[in-house]
């Protein structure tokens, strides 16, 4: 349940109000709208008297959230949540474009990577250094000379860095590189790592599980909301269909809908969801079409030589023309980039 305060109500009265839903045993989470303040409820399973609520200063009504998310619900938190990481803001009028390689290589094939990307115009390098592969005999990732690398390239050129995390004891290494940290789409439903980077002071990049459904994505995002960290992004990265030609299918309707249902930003996979370097470009500009906050995609130098995913990396001079041709569609959704 909510409580819509008053427009221009006391902090007396929040405080109040707030005091009251903590004594009948529930928690409260605060959300200062431009015209109302929204008290979120979370409920302890029992059932709350609303109308005894409803009758304290400065409360205009109560509103039942009848979905299962809550604080991840647009309905708690009308306005969209913008996440920012080091002067990149991700949720507002301006388009973010996270890339760079799969998997962090090398010095070289980082760096190479980190200047040509900045150059084309993204915001945020992306570089895995612990690497969820299908199969135990392919490269898993540099580990913590991937995350020093990803500080290097950070060091050498602005750009914020995003990598994945795997499992909750790495957080704290991992945070102590990266400035926004990345849930696969294989630990989507790993509670006890949403319950880590819940508590982490760093933005969360949450990718959809491949055989997840919308409503499973923002129960995840509602484990770290509830844990307390509220700047988390959503990424679309494709779902598992009958088809093969692609690598997964981009659920593209998942975009609005998730923006309809909640509040979080939300950004585009086009590598991972189509594993061919030739859809990324259409892909990425039907995203941006349909409201995506921005994408991220695979850059590699030499993607006939890269460790994982050449087969949807997109060449630095490929990128740089992707990045041209997605200015006039963000413009066209009033957008920039
Ligand atoms: C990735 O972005 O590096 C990755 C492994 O993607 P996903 O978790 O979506 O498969
Ligand atoms: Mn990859």
């Amino acid at each position: 349940m909510i409580v819509v305060m008053k427009k221009g109500t006391t902090r007396a009265h929040i405080a109040n109000v707030s005091a009251r839903i903590e004594q009948l045993g529930c928690r409260v989470h605060i959300s200062e709208g431009e015209e109302h303040t929204i008290i979120g409820i979370i409920g302890n399973g029992r059932p709350l008297d609303c109308e005894q609520i409803e009758r304290m200063d400065g409360v205009e009504r109560t509103v039942p959230i009848l979905r299962p998310f809550k604080l991840a619900s647009r309905d708690f938190h009308p306005r969209d949540t913008v996440v920012t990481i080091n002067g990149v803001t991700i949720g507002g009028s301006q388009l973010v474009v996270m890339a760079g390689p799969c998997a962090v290589e090398s010095h070289d094939q980082l760096l190479e990577t980190a200047r040509a990307v900045k150059e084309a115009g993204a915001q945020v390098l992306r570089g895995g250094a612990f690497k969820p592969r299908t199969s135990p005999y392919s490269f898993q990732g540099l580990g913590e000379k991937g995350l020093r690398l990803l500080a290097e390239a950070r060091e050498e050129t602005g750009l914020p860095v995003i990598t994945e995390v795997m499992e909750p004891q790495m957080v704290p290494l991992v945070t102590t590189y990266a400035d926004i940290l990345q849930i696969g789409a294989r630990n989507m439903q790993n509670y006890a790592l949403l319950h880590a980077v819940g508590e982490a002071q760093r933005p969360v990049l949450l990718k959809r599980g491949m055989m997840s459904t919308i409503e499973e994505l923002l129960m995840a995002a509602e484990y770290i909301l509830s844990h307390g960290n509220d700047r988390i992004v959503l990424c679309e990265r494709g779902i598992r269909t009958f088809e093969s030609y692609t690598r997964n299918t981009l659920d593209i309707s998942a975009v609005p809908l998730l923006k309809q249902l909640s509040h979080l930003p939300v950004i585009v996979d086009p590598s991972h969801s189509t594993g061919k370097w030739e859809l990324v470009g259409p892909v990425s500009r039907a995203a941006v079409a349909v409201g995506a906050d921005g994408l991220i995609i695979e850059v590699h130098p030499h993607p006939e030589e890269a460790l994982s995913d050449g087969a949807q990396s997109l060449k630095p001079a490929r990128f740089a023309a992707l990045m041209r041709s997605l200015r006039p569609v963000a413009e066209a959704v009033g957008r920039t980039l």
